[in-house]
């Protein structure tokens, strides 16, 4: 069965665990020792027995772990579902960025009472910029309103708006209670107003589609090694098909030789496609470095030094140009200053508020110029999304993120 991956997005307190509380609990998707558990906060007439939930969750999947997301499953008659919570606004901030969380779609929940808020757009903008373009929005708390139509439409078509803008594709605009289970699974009798799908039935609608096999041939090195009679590769294939025998160049080099086998999961094979992790063995004995991407000759990457991006910050401390920062692109990673901030974006109103600014403050969206001392394989992130993003690391900590325009 297809498995989809959706990140679970919103400003903090509009009910997020809570609605996946509820999910997990309305499709049995729960260990008979969480169910107990809430029936007997339920009887004890305890209102957050939903939020315990993902907070149970997690304290099961931390156990040994350092995580900073919670996964859980989902099962419908169709698919498969994993849905990603990121706890705290800059941890999912940084997931994102990071490519920790990738997922195929985003549900957006919004508190009815309080709007969309600034990490509302945050979210949303960083969603949008890494390619995620299916979205669900769930307006929450509808109960704390009295199931009121009008407040509904009105914040339904603001949001409605501001995804147009960023040219996301909205799945469904729900109206929902996660607390008393208003159109999670069930159809709610006390908005009989609502022409849109329930949660779940919106799950169903998302598409599944992984392009990324169609795309020219990358295979990111990920760990070479060297016997005394052959040279084996282990990496990821983050585009395109390869085959044995097939002729493979690694830049940024440009070191052509030929793959004499692909091994997955302890198996031969005569060929592999994104998005598998494989181990290839090469003809010649080649020093081949972790960082360097495989491609086909007659569809190369751009291999530079310079890279105009629109980065986002996540840096307490300003980003500004004279920095020193590392970039890190698939498994390339090369030390950077940036040369320009051409021009800072406000996520929320989406309008440029300041051009050839000075830096960069937290949580701001810049287009800037970009020098590296030493060439990396690129794509632009339109075309092959792995190697079109990086992360921007400062003093050991991740500062940023950006993708290639
Ligand atoms: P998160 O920070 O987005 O994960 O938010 P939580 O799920 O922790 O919820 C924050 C608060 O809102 C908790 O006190 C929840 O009980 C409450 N809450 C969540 N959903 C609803 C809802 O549908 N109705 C009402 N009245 N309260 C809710």
């Amino acid at each position: 069965m297809e498995n989809l991956k959706i990140v679970v997005a919103g400003h903090i307190d509009h009910g997020k665990s809570t609605l996946i509380g509820r999910l997990l609990y309305e499709t049995d998707s729960l260990s008979q020792r969480i169910t107990d558990e809430i029936e007997k906060l339920k009887q004890s007439g305890a209102k957050q027995e939903f939020a315990f939930i993902t907070d149970q969750l997690k304290e099961e999947q931390a156990n040994g772990i350092t995580i900073d997301t919670t996964q859980v499953e989902l099962k419908t008659s169709t698919r498969n579902y994993t849905l990603i919570d990121t706890p705290g606004h800059k941890e999912f901030l940084k997931n994102m960025i990071t490519g920790a969380t990738t997922a195929a779609a985003a549900i957006v929940v919004i508190d009815i009472s309080e709007g969309l808020m600034e990490q509302t757009y945050q979210h949303i903008y960083l969603i949008a910029m890494l390619g995620i373009k299916q979205v669900i929005v769930v307006i929450n708390k509808m109960d704390q309103k009295l199931y009121n139509r009008i407040r509904f439409w009105e914040l339904s078509e603001q949001i409605k708006d501001y995804l147009n803008k960023l040219d996301m594709q909205i799945t469904a605009v729900i109206p929902a209670s996660a607390q008393y289970g208003d159109n999670i699974t069930i159809q709610s009798r006390r908005m009989d107003w609502n022409s849109s799908p329930t949660l779940i039935k919106s799950l169903d609608l998302l598409s599944c589609q992984d392009g990324s096999a169609q795309s020219p041939l990358r295979f990111v090195v990920q760990c070479p090694f060297i016997t005394k009679s052959k040279t084996v590769i282990l990496g990821k294939m983050v585009s395109g098909r390869l085959f044995k025998n097939q002729h493979i160049t690694f830049g940024p080099e440009h070191h052509t030789t030929k793959i004499l086998s692909i091994e997955a999961s302890g198996r031969e094979k005569t060929s592999a496609q994104a998005p598998e992790s494989i181990a290839v063995t090469l003809e010649d004995l080649t020093e081949i470095d972790r960082g360097q991407v495989g491609f086909n000759v007659c569809h190369p990457p751009i291999t530079t030094d310079f890279l105009k991006a629109e980065v986002f910050s996540i840096s307490i401390e300003a980003l500004k140009p004279a920095d020193k920062i590392t970039i890190l692109c698939g498994t390339q990673q090369s030390s950077a200053v940036i040369e320009e901030v051409t021009q800072i974006i406000d996520p929320a109103s989406l309008e440029v508020v300041a051009t050839g600014a000075e830096k960069i403050a937290d949580s701001q969206v810049a287009t800037v110029k970009i020098k590296l001392d030493s060439p990396i394989c690129i794509d632009p992130f339109d075309n092959i999304a792995e190697l079109g993003r990086f992360a921007i690391v400062r003093n050991g900590k991740i500062a940023g993120g950006g993708i290639i325009k």
